[in-house]
């Protein structure tokens, strides 16, 4: 159980937070990606607002889905 890279159980991305991650915050920074590039944080219920507001102040959030969401929507999702 050294490997933290397994995608079995998603993992909130908050700093030190093991919870299993709930949604998915897609993003893109503008300097960095081309607009359609989307980057992808995870969270648990806790951190959403955290992450999303860091994000959000940024400019960089362009959505909040729930997991469950994001995997049946898209095979077309950044890796
Ligand atoms: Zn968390």
């Amino acid at each position: 159980m050294s490997d933290e890279t397994t995608d079995e159980t998603p993992i909130c991305s908050a700093k030190g937070c093991r919870a299993a991650a709930v949604w998915v915050l897609a993003w893109n920074n503008p300097k960095i990606h081309t607009p359609e590039r989307r980057k992808t944080w995870l969270a648990c219920e806790e951190h959403r607002e955290h992450l999303s507001q860091f994000l959000g102040v940024r400019g960089f959030l362009k959505d909040v889905v729930t997991l469950a969401e994001w995997e049946s929507a898209g095979s077309a999702a950044d890796r």
